[in-house]
């Protein structure tokens, strides 16, 4: 059985004295969780060292919202994985549909940034989804295939295995308005679906996210689907504990 994965989205929020309190409450909280639920929280890079001594003594994860497609050079503004890992990060997000949208980041770019993950030792949570259009018009399949397909052009499927995926429909990041259960499985299903006709084991492995307005309220249906594994959280992992009771919603094991 595949653990459960909750990770947080911070995005561009937070300030010293918001993190300090938010760590300590998720800390406060974490031993209710079910043992084999991980949870995780992506913060702003400036602040990665603080999260970093604030996690030292907890089993809360750390991880990033972004990561260079460069190892090392002149690259102004960059941030590798190397230098992510050295500050205590075991994940990073790639290919959220805002960097996608809103900072040019290809099908392309995004496989050579999971690449480039996983060469500095972190594990990728790679998201692909599709816009409200692309769904009205039966396209999901299609853009969901050619996400997954850049990325496995790049990498031997073997290397899911240290990889999360996420599916992250856009028109239910933000907006409240969360795809269903059913609608997130089918999804979920299809994905595993492609993987397991290259690797049904790597299949089996892999854990894949929803995200998209999920809250307390939503979380356990969601969870309760047989291939969604956990979920990206981006508002309500603003909060410790809407982010915990989201955290407590799925026991897999
Ligand atoms: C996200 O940004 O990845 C996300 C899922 O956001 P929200 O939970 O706020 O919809």
């Amino acid at each position: 059985m595949r653990a459960l994965l909750v990770a947080g989205n911070w995005k561009l929020n937070g300030s010293q004295a918001s993190i300090n309190t938010l760590v300590a409450d998720i800390n406060a909280g974490l031993d209710s969780l079910h043992q084999t639920t991980v949870a995780l929280v992506c913060t702003p890079c400036v602040y990665i060292p603080l999260v970093q001594t604030l996690t030292q003594n907890s089993t809360l994860k750390l991880g990033a919202q972004n990561v260079s497609k460069y190892e090392v050079g002149a690259y102004t503004g960059e941030v590798s994985a190397l230098m992510l890992k050295e500050f205590g990060c075991d994940y990073v997000i790639v290919g959220h549909s805002e960097r996608r949208a809103l900072f040019g980041e290809s099908d392309e770019i995004c496989a050579q940034k999971f690449v480039m993950a996983q060469q500095g030792g972190l594990i990728p949570i790679f998201c692909v989804g599709e816009t409200l259009a692309e769904r009205e018009a039966n396209q999901t399949e299609l853009v969901i295939r050619r996400q997954l397909q850049a990325l496995l052009d790049k990498i031997d499927v073997q290397d899911l295995v240290n990889s999360v995926l996420a599916y992250e429909p856009r028109w239910a990041i933000g907006t409240g308005k969360a795809a269903t259960p059913e609608q997130a499985q089918a999804v979920h299903a299809y994905m595993r679906e492609m993987i397991a006709s290259l690797n049904k084991s790597v299949a089996e492995q892999l854990q894949i996210l929803y995200g998209g307005s999920v809250t307390g309220s939503n979380a356990a249906e969601l969870f309760a689907m047989p291939d969604i594994d956990g979920g990206l959280i981006g508002g309500a992992a603003l909060n410790a504990d809407k982010f915990l009771t989201i955290c407590r919603a799925g026991n897999k094991a």
